[in-house]
């Protein structure tokens, strides 16, 4: 190892190249992190984090409403997008900071510049040439837009974080995590929001009670949700509106097109093809379980191999990928039972598999569903409901699916990802005493089941 000068060189300093970074140095690594935009990646800058304090900020206008049940009288305060904006981006420059001291701290070289392999143990970054034992790529993903005639201008994820101007009328093209996110974000802040979906029901992959409950959930909120719609064309007026116009023929004026169509890996640069790195659909960096490429000294992590794009996950795959290449260990990344949430409104937490999946694999599956009126909105007036639901292998009693849509059902499915991780039954559940008053306590007092 000594005759190179690091013994892993990561490209990409996201969540994925910064833990591996940080962890292989705690083994004794001689480490170099090279980043030619943000400290933090796609989740500190413009993903995940903003995201969330965009969904806070948004749900504001809801809190001041509900609070009149509860006796507040007071006119609804204005919003002001340059002060969310701003404050959100002061706040990502302190965590830029953060993972730049972290970094330091763990004794890891931080290059901040455009780094290209040249081979499978040569880097080049700022005009010299350094060698490597292992190389990591952990460079993510980017926003992907289809064509189409105007693709140039829509927006995507990316441009929404910094936007000039608060839009008042909003389409979201896409039915995924990000799109369901936005319109909540937009719609919540004050815009007329609209979304585009090419299938007869978003969210595809998520259980279809949660889909057809979020669906209704976001319409009541007053969000013109279109499926089985096709945007043709996107035009700009000379007022500096879009005009949208649907393969139907119908169309539409908005001010901000936003593009929620899925990431692509981001290898854009790095001649992976020509050091003889294998690539999948999408340009997808190929990988074993333990993250080696086909090039025996290159491994890859996160986004870049299109796999679960979630920032967890490739913590986790930094976390395997380290232990075993520097500290002796034989580690594989468990992929079953990843919680996640997504932070539309009312949010969904899900871990486990979807009633159609269970049944698939399962055959015999008992179904318990539960909505009700959230216990706020008995006095806040709000029509939102909370919709909650258990999937359960007959067989084992095992507890293979948990669903939620309801507040803060982020928070409430983590907790429920490690009764299902620790292979709980549903006897279990109900041997759980709740805690009162909660939502979260019908997860253990659901006793009949629906199917
Ligand atoms: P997703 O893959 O979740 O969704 C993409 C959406 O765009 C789908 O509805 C898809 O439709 C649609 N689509 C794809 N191509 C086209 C096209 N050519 N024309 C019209 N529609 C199209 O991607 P996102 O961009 O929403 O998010 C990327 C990933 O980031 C997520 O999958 C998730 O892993 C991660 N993420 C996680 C979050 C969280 O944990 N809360 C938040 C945000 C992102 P169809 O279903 O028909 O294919």
């Amino acid at each position: 190892m000594a005759s190179y000068d690091y013994d892993l060189f990561v490209i990409g300093a996201g969540s994925g190249g910064v833990r591996a970074s940080r962890m292989a140095a705690k083994h004794g690594a001689r480490v170099a992190v090279a980043e030619n935009r943000y400290l933090g990646g796609t989740c500190v800058n413009v993903g995940c984090v903003p995201k969330k304090l965009f969904v806070y900020g948004s749900h504001f206008a809801e809190d001041f409403d509900d609070a009149r049940g509860y006796g507040w009288t007071a006119t609804r305060p204005n919003f002001d997008w340059n002060v969310l904006r701003d404050n959100k981006t002061r706040e990502i420059e302190r965590l830029n900071g953060i993972y730049g001291n972290l970094l330091d701290g763990a004794g890891v070289d931080t290059l901040r510049a455009t780094a290209r392999p040249i081979d499978p143990h040569h880097v080049e970054i700022d005009g010299r040439t350094v060698s490597t034992q292992y190389l990591l790529i952990a460079t993510g993903s980017w926003p992907h837009v289809p064509d189409f005639p105007g693709r140039e201008y829509v927006i995507t994820s990316n441009e929404a974080f910094y936007l000039d101007a608060f839009p008042k009328r909003v389409l979201v093209v896409g039915g995924g995590y990000i799109a369901v996110e936005f319109a909540g974000i937009f719609a919540g802040l004050g815009s007329q929001t609209t979304v585009s979906y090419r299938g007869p029901m978003f969210l595809r992959g998520f259980d279809d009670g949660v889909r057809n409950f979020v669906a209704e959930e976001i319409r009541n909120k007053g969000v013109d949700l279109r499926f089985a719609s096709q945007v043709k064309s996107v035009a700009v007026t000379a007022a500096g509106a879009r005009t949208v116009v649907f393969a139907d023929g119908q169309t539409l004026e908005v001010d901000l097109v936003l593009y929620a169509t899925g990431r692509r890996p981001n290898i854009e640069g790095l001649r992976l093809r020509e050091l003889g790195v294998a690539l999948g659909p999408n340009d997808a960096v190929i990988v074993d379980d333990t993250y080696r490429t086909s090039v025996p000294n290159i491994f890859a992590i996160g986004d870049v191999t299109d796999r679960v794009q979630l920032t967890p996950v490739a913590i986790a795959e930094a976390m395997c990928l380290t232990e075993n290449l520097f500290n002796g260990g034989h580690r594989r990344v468990n992929y079953d039972n990843i919680p996640t949430a997504v932070f539309c409104q009312p949010n969904i937490g899900t871990v486990g598999l979807t009633e159609t999946q269970a049944k698939a694999r399962f055959g015999t599956i008992r179904v318990f569903e539960s909505s009700f009126r959230p216990m706020k909105h008995t006095l806040s007036g709000r029509k939102e409901r909370t919709f909650m639901k258990l999937i359960v292998d007959v067989a084992t009693d095992r507890v293979v699916g948990a669903h939620m849509v309801g507040a803060e059902a982020g928070e409430i499915t983590q907790g429920i990802g490690i009764a299902l991780t620790a292979g709980a039954t549903k006897a279990q559940f109900d041997a759980t005493i709740g805690i009162h008053p909660t939502a979260a306590e019908e997860f253990v007092t659901m006793r009949e089941s629906v199917r």
